[in-house]
């Protein structure tokens, strides 16, 4: 279980008696976080830090702990924070500086000069904060009572965020083929990847899997079948072009494994030695929390997994998406994204029919392929573009709606939904952000989820919604320009 470390900030001033106090407080507050945060990750109270050497030490100990993906902090009674300069310049993790207080109310009858000195985080949460912002550190400020539910909300939001945050270090991310050849924005610097997000980003030729499809048993295919049996409804007489996508997953299955993959990219031009297009096989294997993405999309597959890593324990669905075509009728402007075959299943509205169908692209045999409508609700659409000069994340609030009819000629599995504030607005806005036409959507996710992780990992973000208005959002592009070229 990962950990987060709950540090409280004091001094020595003002005496054993009130130490031991604030000590008492900080290991009730964190116990129940810890019960807050059940199943996601454990808040481990770690001390009352006093000194600089105490600060420094706490914040190394969080920098090098791999199991700790974040910290809390916060002052109980005055800190003077020049003390927490050489920690916090040493620490590599994520911070969430909870400003709040051990009493909910103030106690009007008694309250005191005493009372006044051990409680007052009103005064050096501002004192920690200042130092926060004088050093230039990203951190999540979050204000209110430890145990209000809205605070409880924002924390649980961090830990999903850190946890995605987590997951990047060290994540690796399979390319079978490389990237689709003159495609400008699927492309990318594998380099700055690894150093911005630790996204070890490796190309192996698709002969590597095909290897691993050769020794790919009967039996096993048979097991594969019987899971699909299970969740999908088999629609097809050609039962030989599943089996073939069955064996397709069980061998990117065994590699997984083997590689220690997290997310994996193919492309249709590099198929040398399979008869299909991975279809269903890529479709299952997403459901798994491997992220994928197509025509050699490392950055999307690599951001996939990390959103669905956020999204865990959360109801909705995450997954690679295309924005594909419209309905433009005036006002009720409708998108429709899709692939070619890869949309992952958790985006069905009912049970995934299998399917064959030919596919007029990549010349291969026709592919088995799950087909459904997708699920409707609120969500976002996530786009990782590289501008260069830094990586930018592209956040669209979006609508998931059911399609308006049904579409029985259609042989792929289909979002519609539409874009905020409004399709004239918000698609404009996507396309000067440069927003790419792949994207991760999720229904579990929000734009502050999005917003979290682009701060921990010191990402540019710009996020389109309900408040988007094109002359400010095309100046703080235009800012955004400015302020790359100023770093
Ligand atoms: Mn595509």
């Amino acid at each position: 279980m990962k950990k987060i470390y709950f540090i409280t900030g004091s001094q020595d001033l003002y005496g054993e008696d009130v130490l031991i106090q604030v000590e008492k407080d900080s290991r009730e507050m964190a116990q129940y976080l810890n019960e807050k945060m059940a199943g996601l990750c454990e808040v481990v109270f770690t001390l009352v830090v006093k000194t600089s050497g105490e600060a420094e030490d706490v914040c190394l100990k969080a920098t090098s702990d791999k199991d700790c993906i974040g910290v809390i902090t916060w002052m109980h009674t005055f800190s003077p924070a020049k003390m927490w300069i050489r920690g916090l310049q040493a620490l590599k993790k994520p911070m969430l500086h909870l400003h709040t207080q051990y009493n909910e109310k103030l106690p009007y009858d008694s309250i005191d000069m005493d009372f006044m000195n051990l409680n007052q985080s009103a005064h050096g949460d501002r004192e920690f904060g200042f130092i926060c912002t004088r050093l230039g550190l990203k951190r999540e400020v979050v204000a209110g009572y430890y145990r209000h539910e809205n605070v409880i909300e924002q924390i649980r939001r961090f830990a999903h965020a850190a946890l995605g945050a987590d997951l990047c270090r060290g994540m690796r991310v399979a390319m079978f083929g490389n990237n689709m050849r003159d495609v400008a924005v699927t492309d990318g610097d594998r380099v700055e990847s690894e150093i911005k997000y630790g996204w070890n980003v490796n190309y192996y030729g698709i002969g590597d899997l095909v290897k691993i499809i050769d020794t790919v048993t009967d039996a096993e295919v048979d097991a594969k079948m019987a899971e699909y049996a299970g969740k999908y409804d088999m629609d097809t007489d050609n039962i030989e072009a599943v089996r073939e996508q069955a064996k397709y997953e069980v061998a990117i299955d065994r590699f997984i494994a083997k590689e220690n993959i997290q997310a994996f990219t193919d492309t249709f031009q590099d198929l040398h030695g399979l008869r299909q297009l991975p279809g269903i096989a890529a479709q299952n294997v997403m459901t798994k929390g491997i992220g994928f993405g197509p025509e050699g999309d490392y950055k999307t597959a690599a951001l996939g997994a990390v959103m669905q890593k956020m999204s865990e324990g959360r109801s909705g669905a995450t997954g690679f998406m295309e924005d594909y075509t419209y309905d433009l009728t005036a006002g009720e402007e409708l998108e429709l994204g899709s692939h070619m075959l890869e949309v992952s299943p958790v985006f069905a509205a009912s049970k995934p029919k299998i399917q064959v169908h030919h596919l007029g692209i990549g010349n291969r045999e026709d592919p088995a392929r799950l087909v459904f409508d997708g699920v409707s609700g609120e969500g976002i659409a996530v786009s990782m573009i590289d501008m260069g000069d830094r990586f930018r994340l592209v956040c669209a609030a979006i609508e998931l709606v059911p399609q308006p009819q049904p579409m029985p000629k259609l042989p792929v599995a289909r979002l519609m939904w539409k874009i905020k504030p409004s399709l004239p607005v918000g698609a404009a806005a996507w396309i000067y952000a440069g927003g790419a036409h792949h994207a991760v959507v999720s229904t579990a996710l929000t734009a502050d989820d999005i917003r979290l992780f682009a701060k921990m990992t010191d990402t540019e973000l710009v996020v389109i919604d309900e408040k988007t208005d094109l002359n400010s959002f095309e100046q703080q592009l235009e800012m955004l320009d400015l302020m790359a070229k100023l770093k």
